[in-house]
């Protein structure tokens, strides 16, 4: 028997059943955890990466370092801090999100950036 999500095969009883798909213990846990992300195959490869080495850039690095220490940050302030642009960061910010290395926050009527 494979698992419906990611294909690992799996052992009988390690088998989950969830919304009529047969799924291994990972992907049901990742089901059950996070119910509403909008992308949860990509939360799941994510984090599977994650697990094995760090996929990090140098300035994912960074940029996890600079929310870490002075988060929630403005875009604007990140930008300034590592001397990047708006695209730059987005393109970073993406896989950081997913791998949940970093977020978004709302700081009253401002989008900030922070850790998780
Ligand atoms: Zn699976």
């Amino acid at each position: 028997m494979n698992c419906a999500k990611c294909g690992a095969e799996i052992l009988e009883d390690e088998v989950y059943e969830h919304a009529g798909e047969t799924l291994c213990e990972d992907c049901y846990l990742d089901v059950k955890a996070s119910p509403k992300v909008c992308d949860p195959w990509a939360v799941y490869t994510a984090k599977k990466e994650a697990k094995g080495r760090p996929a990090l850039t140098p300035l994912q690095e960074r940029i996890v370092a600079l929310l870490k220490q002075k988060g929630p940050i403005s875009l604007e302030e990140i930008c300034q801090e590592l001397g990047i642009d708006e695209v730059e960061f987005k393109s970073n910010f993406a896989p950081l999100r997913h791998m949940e290395l970093a977020r978004a926050v709302k700081v009253g009527k401002e989008v900030k950036y922070t850790t998780f």
